[in-house]
């Protein structure tokens, strides 16, 4: 009998399992329901379809977007493992031929919409069929606590009581929070489920923020630097997103764009064009990406600082789903801190009925952009802030993957520094802002500082000797560390915190971590060293001449190329250079469809180019 290491390697060639996945599937064999919280690309997928083929019967998957499904639907099918999705894409006779199919046993998988769930046709095939598991995709979508609630997913739990038996019923999500667990199990009548959260680091992902003045200008040459590599840059509003689409397609870039401003029909056919390759990059507004699962993204470029960590990295998650180094770059400027909080100010919270909730939300989602704003003004390993933010302990200090690892810090006293922004907030009476105790430190005479008589207070001009950017970025990063405290509101005043005076009055010396141009003042000629991935093809020509070949079977069979297989397997390919059918058969990714259906041209593709 077949067991889920044959069928990982036989459907997927793949010889080991991912964290979690092996526990996942075993309780559901046992029986058990399951809710599953895994980060994006973490490979849920495998968790349901796995045992759906060693199960007796259909599994059927509710996911929220049809316009993947086909997608699925087709890498399954060219995996071997028949399968077919529900859905309002078809026809009322395609449809009908489908549900007949699936009565007669024809599928082993079937994808269905929430919406289905309660139509009459539906119902009628699902109370008679032999269905063995649920599997339950973005399953968050049921709380309203998430940031995606569909009503159509509160359907769930009456359609599964319709069933003549009661399936395994398997919750997927990438949202953590307690709050959307709890109402997950509830409202999904999940019983007794076994709970799982895999690990969310992504060794795979590099992560960068980096500080441009000229953002345009930067893509422009990572797009030079990275020609055909699919990518999404995210920006915060649909404006953002059609100037730079229209001054990228101007400069002769293979760019398209989404946001909820265009057409159902100009949003399809722009996810289409990505992710067929046809477009490889793709400018977008944050609607753009939930349940987009093209695995060989590369890249990932906020162009505007996000709202909040979470969604930050649900975005940045999207890249290297196929397990190939990719990276995650975010261009960070202060003024993307002004526009944030002017979307917070006037959000959709603030029409909210009731105004006690309004402004508990606006509250909540302030405090969110704050971490967000540590994150970018961190100096510490990135990788690590991110793992703590969402709980999980980071052991070592540095990753060596991100771009304040990747950076050269130098460590300065700071005793002086630290003195004379004390006495300054001190001297001045603690009614000042940062922009203020700046020009103080830096002694600015300006009007306003003579005709206010600061230009003799104790402390003025004590920092003229360091630049501007310095005094001001060691405020902020002071305001960070619980020293000085900043008020709410639109001037932010700064005030001396209890901690400050204990560090002051310990007479200790202190020091801190700086990146050279923050001493300098001067912008550095490179911002980080640039960052080559490490898998790199070895053998570029090979590479495309693969790339090439599989983007012809995709076209001829009209799937994405992916669906006939990854990058990350073509890589392997290269490196490894099979020479038989079974060589080709161990490398991971391979599985049993792969080498009857295309073996043969493969390897003569490999002997033609050995020469
Ligand atoms: P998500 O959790 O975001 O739904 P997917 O199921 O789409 O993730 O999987 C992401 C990618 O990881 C896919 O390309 C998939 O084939 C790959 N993958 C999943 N499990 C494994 C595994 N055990 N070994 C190698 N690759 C895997
Ligand atoms: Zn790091």
């Amino acid at each position: 009998m077949q067991d889920k290491y044959d069928a990982l390697k036989k459907y997927y060639g793949y010889d080991s399992f991912r964290p979690g996945q092996e526990q996942i599937i075993d309780n559901i064999l046992a029986g058990r329901d399951i809710m599953a919280v895994m980060p994006t690309g973490a490979g849920k997928s495998i968790c349901y379809q796995v045992p759906a083929v060693l199960l007796p019967g259909i599994t059927l998957v509710i996911s929220p977007l049809i316009s993947l499904m086909r997608d699925q639907v087709s890498s399954l099918n060219s995996n071997g493992i028949p399968a077919a999705f529900l859905n309002s894409s078809l026809t009322a006779r395609q449809y009908t031929l489908a549900l007949q199919r699936a009565s007669a046993g024809a599928y082993k998988i079937i994808y269905v919409a929430p919406e289905r769930l309660v139509t009459e046709g539906f119902r009628s095939f699902a109370s008679g069929a032999d269905i063995s598991l649920l599997a339950v995709d973005e399953a968050h979508c049921v709380s309203q606590w998430g940031h995606d609630f569909r009503r159509s997913y509160t359907e769930i739990a009456g359609f599964v009581s319709i069933l003549k038996k009661r399936p395994v019923v398997a919750a997927f999500t990438a949202t953590a929070t307690e709050q959307v667990k709890a109402d997950v199990k509830s409202l999904l009548g999940l019983r007794r489920p076994f709970e799982v959260t895999t690990g969310f680091d992504r060794p795979n992902l590099y992560f960068g923020v980096l500080r441009e003045k000229d953002k345009l200008g930067f893509i422009r040459s990572y797009l030079d630097k990275n020609p055909g590599r699919s990518g999404i840059i995210y920006a915060m509003t649909r404006k953002n997103v059609e100037q730079i689409c229209s001054e990228l397609q101007a400069g002769g870039y293979q760019v398209t764009m989404y946001h909820a401003g265009l057409s159902d029909e100009e949003r399809s056919v722009a996810q289409d064009d990505f992710i067929k390759d046809k477009k490889p990059v793709m400018i977008a507004t944050n609607a753009f990406g939930m349940g987009i699962d093209k695995p060989d993204v590369g890249f990932i470029i906020h162009f505007n600082m996000p709202l909040s960590m979470e969604a930050y990295y649900q975005e940045a998650g999207r890249a290297g789903r196929d397990g190939s180094d990719a990276e995650c770059l975010l261009l960070y400027s202060k003024s993307d801190i002004r526009t944030a909080k002017f979307l917070i100010e006037n959000g959709s919270d603030s029409d909210s009925a009731d105004p006690e909730d309004a402004a508990a939300a606006k509250k909540n989602r302030l405090e969110k952009l704050k971490t967000m704003i540590s994150y970018c003004e961190s100096e510490g390993c990135l990788r690590r802030f991110i793992l703590r933010y969402f709980g999980e302990k980071y052991d070592s200090a540095e990753c060596g993957k991100c771009s304040s690892c990747l950076t050269e810090h130098t460590t300065v006293d700071v005793t002086r520094e630290l003195r004379a922004v004390y006495i300054a907030v001190g001297s001045t009476g603690e009614r000042f802002g940062a922009a203020f105790i700046t020009d103080f430190l830096r002694g600015d005479d300006s009007p306003r500082m003579i005709s206010g008589g600061y230009c003799e207070r104790e402390g003025f001009a004590a920092l003229s000797d360091r630049s501007r950017s310095f005094v001001r970025d060691f405020i902020s990063r002071l305001v960070e560390n619980g020293l000085l405290i900043s008020s709410e509101g639109t001037y932010p005043i700064l005030s001396i915190s209890p901690l400050f005076d204990r560090v002051i009055d310990s007479g200790k010396r202190v020091t801190m971590r700086f990146r050279e141009e923050q001493i300098s003042g001067r912008a550095p000629k490179h911002q980080t060293r640039a960052y080559t991935a490490p898998d790199s093809p070895i053998d570029a020509g090979l590479f495309e001449r693969l790339r090439s070949w599989r983007r012809d079977i995709a076209a001829r069979r009209s799937v994405p190329a992916y669906t006939v297989c990854t990058d990350s397997t073509l890589r392997r390919i290269v490196a490894q250079k099979p020479r038989t059918r079974s060589e080709l058969g161990q490398i991971s990714g391979i599985g049993d469809a792969f080498i009857s259906r295309y073996a043969d041209q493969v390897l003569a593709l490999l002997r033609e180019y050995r020469g």
